[in-house]
């Protein structure tokens, strides 16, 4: 008698898998190549690709195939990337914070060549005794807006339009073609090649010219007044964008005699007013470089600082001022020095 065959889920687990069996194996074969590519995309078969009659290709194979020629040729093309634009940014980054949010303005004061190269002139000018100039409040106000139109024209909006090419190439580095720094550092190397206009584009003629212009002017300029071109300059606008992050900042406490001296304007070489008229964060003007004469012209103690990370580095006082001004006047005019064009006059009339 035919043993009674009991529908057990054992058993009917069984026939499924005999029937995927044979269609993993031999499927393309029943189903046609076309069909079983289709079912592969949604059958996670371990169903060998190297068998040519099988239904479903296994999820393996392409999980191979873009480990292989996806990822991981894009994590070596990613390493490049790190290599060549993240390492490079970051450091770019790291040094952009030094300078603009660590030194800060002190970077003007301090450290840039121009900034120096431009103070030594107008002390040329002093012992020439060449004529000297000094902003009015409102013209000192009116200037303020050139250098952030500097920094946005020539240093961020046409480079980044020439990249994106709607500008012409040319424009790509509008502010380094017009930049007197880079005269003025290339012939302090006896590197003349600078100088020379480049001809080959009427954009690069023309900003190559205008740009020893404004070199021959701040050389003239900059003997009868002080720091000309750091009134415009774009990287005198970047500072100013990070000044309030910047720990290292100028402080000054209100003070009654404040209101009839006014000598710390008379130091400033930005001919900033407000270091006179305002007290607080307001006296610390976008103009401001941080050259701390301000500090050292100031006759009463304390009233004016250079802070950094809030200590003091350096506290006006009377004694300090005392001692200053027996050498240099608050504009900068030497004291007690014969002068060179006229050697009739053995002292400055500022004296
Ligand atoms: S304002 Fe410009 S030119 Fe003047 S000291 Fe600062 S960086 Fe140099
Ligand atoms: S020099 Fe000193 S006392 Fe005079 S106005 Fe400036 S901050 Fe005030
Ligand atoms: S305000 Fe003082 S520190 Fe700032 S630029 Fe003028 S003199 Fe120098």
């Amino acid at each position: 008698m035919l043993k009674k065959i009991f529908p057990t889920l054992g058993r009917f687990r069984f026939a499924i898998q005999l029937l995927m069996l044979l269609f993993t194996v031999y499927g393309s074969a029943l189903i046609g190549h076309y069909a079983a590519e289709k079912v592969s995309n949604t059958l996670p078969a371990l169903s060998c690709a190297f068998d040519k009659q099988n239904g479903a290709y296994c999820v393996l194979v392409p999980l191979q195939h873009q480990m292989h020629h996806r990822i991981g040729e894009a994590l070596v093309q990613g390493q490049q990337v790190f290599n060549t634009v993240v390492l490079p940014l970051f450091f770019l980054l790291l040094s952009f914070f030094t300078f603009f949010v660590v030194l800060n303005k002190a970077f003007c004061g301090w450290i840039c060549p121009l900034g120096t190269m431009q103070e030594l002139l107008f002390r040329l000018g002093r012992r020439f005794n060449r004529p000297f100039h000094r902003l009015k409040e409102t013209q000192a106000h009116k200037a303020r807006p050139v250098k952030w139109l500097m920094l946005l024209v020539l240093v961020l909006g046409l480079p980044l339009l020439a990249g994106m090419g709607i500008a012409p190439d040319q424009v790509g580095d509008p502010f380094c073609q017009v930049c007197p720094s880079r005269l003025a550092t290339t012939l302090l190397t006896a590197d003349t090649e600078q100088i020379a206009v480049r001809t080959g584009h009427p954009i690069n003629f023309a900003l190559g010219a205008l740009g020893n212009a404004l070199f021959g002017f701040i050389l003239i300029a900059a003997l009868a007044a002080r720091q000309p071109f750091c009134r415009i300059c774009p990287l005198l606008s970047l500072n100013a964008a990070f000044q309030k992050l910047s720990p290292m900042r100028l402080s000054k406490q209100p003070h009654e005699k404040c209101e009839k001296c006014g000598i710390c304007t008379k130091a400033c070489p930005m001919d900033i007013h407000e270091i006179w008229k305002k007290s607080g964060h307001k006296a610390f003007n976008e103009d401001c470089t941080l050259c701390g004469r301000c500090a050292e012209y100031c006759p009463d103690d304390g009233v004016i600082q250079i802070k950094f990370f809030g200590l003091p580095l350096f506290k006006s006082s009377r004694d300090y001022y005392k001692a200053r001004v027996k050498s240099e006047t608050p504009e900068g005019m030497p004291k007690g020095k014969v002068i060179w064009l006229k050697p009739a006059d053995t002292k400055l009339k500022a004296e």
